[in-house]
């Protein structure tokens, strides 16, 4: 058996980001720190920061006065950092650059009289976080279906923006329903699916081809682990979306020549490597690394936060 690795795989540059900042935010100020929401949408991160003495929590009321507070890679809305400040709660902002990206042009065609069709899936935190910038100018999408049920007050003033860890075919299908019934929609100048999740998808469709099953390593919850699983079962592959390494089935890779192996942009790389040592200790498998495109991307960590660490002081000890 031959085990394909695709490239990229892996964190991208925004859960590097927000995980050093939750590493940096233990240091400084010791636990507990609290984080607004999973940090990243991947179970072992999540459970790794839990043990070093993150609480991870669903609502503000959770966390004491005066408390570090992280938002998570997906990003809040106004609403959210609103209440933060009345908490008196230390925020630091580990939302990605690329999400912070679509608030932004979500806040702009709101100024500018839009109505904004965000495509999206419902309940995701980052869409929540979005759509709270301006809940009374934005209408959600998930589907062409959906877009050819909307009425909207004026169909000459309406822009789009997407969620980053979309599937850029299925976007894809959505703008063109859009563009068919709007056809003076305006759409930001870049995209906003991510590179990371652009790039991600781009390898599995170019290596699926190659392979008898494909692994995904990623959460359940992780909206571009789901597409990376869904773009090889669409090309007829079996797909496996799995945590670690617990969860392979041996039946899955009966009579199976090539297995490919890739990772949402959220999973560890351990993780990936303990599913490779399984199929080298299990089934005799030899690894090629395939690349299909190089990745170059690093964000700094949050200004708020570099601040504090450039301060040197070590409130760990003040809080005890
Ligand atoms: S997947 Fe894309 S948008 Fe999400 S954290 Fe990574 S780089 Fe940022």
């Amino acid at each position: 058996m031959k085990i394909l690795l695709a490239n990229p795989r892996g964190f991208c540059a925004g859960v590097n980001m927000a995980i050093e900042c939750l590493e940096r935010a233990l240091d400084y100020f010791g636990s507990p720190v609290y984080v607004y929401h999973e940090i990243v949408h991947n179970k072992y991160v999540v459970d790794r920061f839990s043990k070093r003495g993150t609480v991870f929590v669903e609502t503000l009321a959770e966390v004491p006065e005066g408390s570090p507070l992280l938002y998570s890679a997906h990003g809040v809305s106004p609403e959210i950092r609103q209440e933060a400040k009345g908490r008196r709660l230390l925020a630091i902002d580990a939302t990605c650059p690329l999400v912070t990206k679509v608030h932004l042009e979500a806040i702009k065609y709101a100024r500018e009289g839009y109505t904004i069709i965000l495509i999206g899936h419902e309940g995701h935190d980052e869409v929540i976080g979005t759509m709270g910038e301006a809940p009374d100018q934005m209408v959600l999408v998930e589907t062409a279906e959906d877009v050819e049920k909307l009425e909207l007050p004026d169909p000459d003033k309406v822009a789009y923006l997407t969620q980053t860890t979309l599937s850029v075919d299925d976007a894809n299908i959505v703008i063109a329903a859009l563009r068919a019934k709007f056809p003076k929609i305006a759409n930001p100048p870049k995209d906003d699916i991510c590179y990371a999740t652009q790039n991600r998808q781009e390898a599995v469709r170019e290596l699926a081809a190659r392979a008898d099953v494909v692994l995904v390593l990623g959460s359940q919850n992780s909206s571009n682990s789901r597409r990376l699983a869904e773009i090889a079962h669409s090309m007829g592959i079996p797909s496996h979306l799995i945590d670690g390494v617990s969860e392979i089935q041996s039946s899955w890779f009966e009579g199976a020549e090539t297995v490919l192996i890739t990772a949402g942009a959220s999973a560890p790389e351990d993780v990936v490597q303990e599913c490779v040592d399984y199929l080298q200790n299990h089934c005799g498998a030899t690894i090629e690394e395939s690349f299909v495109r190089e990745e170059n991307v690093h964000f700094p960590l949050p200004r708020s936060l570099r601040e504090l660490l450039d301060q040197g002081a070590a409130p760990v000890a003040d809080r005890a």
